[in-house]
């Protein structure tokens, strides 16, 4: 029988789909790296994993221990789905502008939900950073992964993403494009392509963030981006690093699910409108492969709902179809 013994077993060898309709015009082959398939719906299934096998194997993690960390998203569908298969309590903590949905996921896989204001600064008591370093204090057999610092998160990717990509495109990819949240994924994978074919790297940012020259100003698009420098990021690896702005990376996130039927979180549209970029100036024999984090369906009442879009200020419609609908 083709079986996997346990649902873990099925992470990872995602498919790669050759972008067919927003590559029009351009004559290097551009790949996605589909991560919504994995089992917990995105990338962050393979850091969990590693992370927790290494606590295991360290001893910072027994038998009953308890994990505990600040996330609400899919590093935390990710651990939750590792806890639960290894018999650990999990405990997250999460602001409370973190949408029901997204809490509901983390408690239907078993783990505990502890809410903190936003609008307190760090160093306060109640704060996400104060009350998850507290639990994990206080709590007897308690271990905090904490993603950022992690160095198994970019491993995870240097063992598993990168030797998978050179793999199926027998070894003919050229460039690597990735979104840039805690830099596990472009250290991990990038280091990896770079060492076994000399692949370029290229990082995809929101405008306003420090890993592409912003001040931290705020942004719309999840999961990537960030105002401080995690211990995760190996910034030597980027050979550059692209800007994109919100309005453009829902533009793409629109135009993926319509023209390629891939439905996927902006930090995807903003990792394509990145790839598209570079891809500008390739030719023929180049294959591009950027990696599409998560899945769609979390972003439903954002990306994809017109109210939302409208409120702020972005339209709902992608700009290639505007003209189109206007004209009818
Ligand atoms: N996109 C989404 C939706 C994410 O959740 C993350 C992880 N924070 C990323 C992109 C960036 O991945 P990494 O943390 O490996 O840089």
């Amino acid at each position: 029988m083709r079986v996997a013994d346990t649902i873990l077993d099925t992470i990872g060898n995602t498919p790669l789909v050759r972008l067919n309709r927003v590559t029009e015009g351009l004559s290097a082959t551009v790949l996605a790296k589909v991560e919504y398939v994995n089992p917990g719906g995105s990338v962050k299934d393979r850091i969990a994993v590693r992370i927790i096998d290494a606590a295991e194997a360290e001893g910072k993690l027994r038998p009953g221990g308890t994990i505990v960390e600040p996330t609400s998203g899919n590093t935390g569908v990710g651990l939750a789905l590792v806890a639960q298969q290894r018999g650990y309590r999990c405990i997250f903590v999460c602001p409370d502008k973190v949408g029901k949905d997204k809490i509901d996921v983390l408690r239907a896989y078993g783990a505990e939900i502890v809410i903190t204001p936003t609008a307190v600064p760090p160093e306060h008591p109640d704060s996400y950073y104060s009350v998850s370093d507290r639990l994990a204090a206080e709590i007897e057999g308690a271990y905090k992964p904490n993603q950022y610092e992690n160095l198994n998160g970019p491993a995870s990717h240097y063992e598993s993403t990168g030797p998978e990509i050179w793999r199926d495109t027998d070894g003919r990819v050229t460039h690597f494009v990735a979104g840039v949240g805690t830099g596990g994924t472009i250290s991990g994978t990038g280091r990896f392509l770079k060492e076994v074919g000399g692949v370029t790297v290229i990082g995809a940012d929101p405008e306003g963030s420090v890993y592409s020259g912003g001040t931290g100003r705020p942004y719309l698009v999840e999961g990537v981006g960030e105002d401080m420098w995690p211990g995760a990021y190996d910034t030597s690896v980027p050979e550059r690093v692209i800007a994109v702005s919100d309005a453009a990376s829902f533009d793409m996130t629109l135009r993926l699910a319509r023209e390629e039927g891939l439905l996927v979180g902006g930090s995807s549209g903003m990792a394509v409108v990145a790839a598209l970029e570079a891809a500008k100036d390739l030719g023929p024999d180049d294959v591009v492969v950027v990696l599409l984090p998560d899945g769609g369906r979390g972003y439903l009442g954002k990306i994809f709902n017109e109210q939302w879009m409208r409120r702020y200020g972005f339209s709902p419609v992608p700009e290639e179809e505007r003209t189109v609908r206007e004209v009818l």
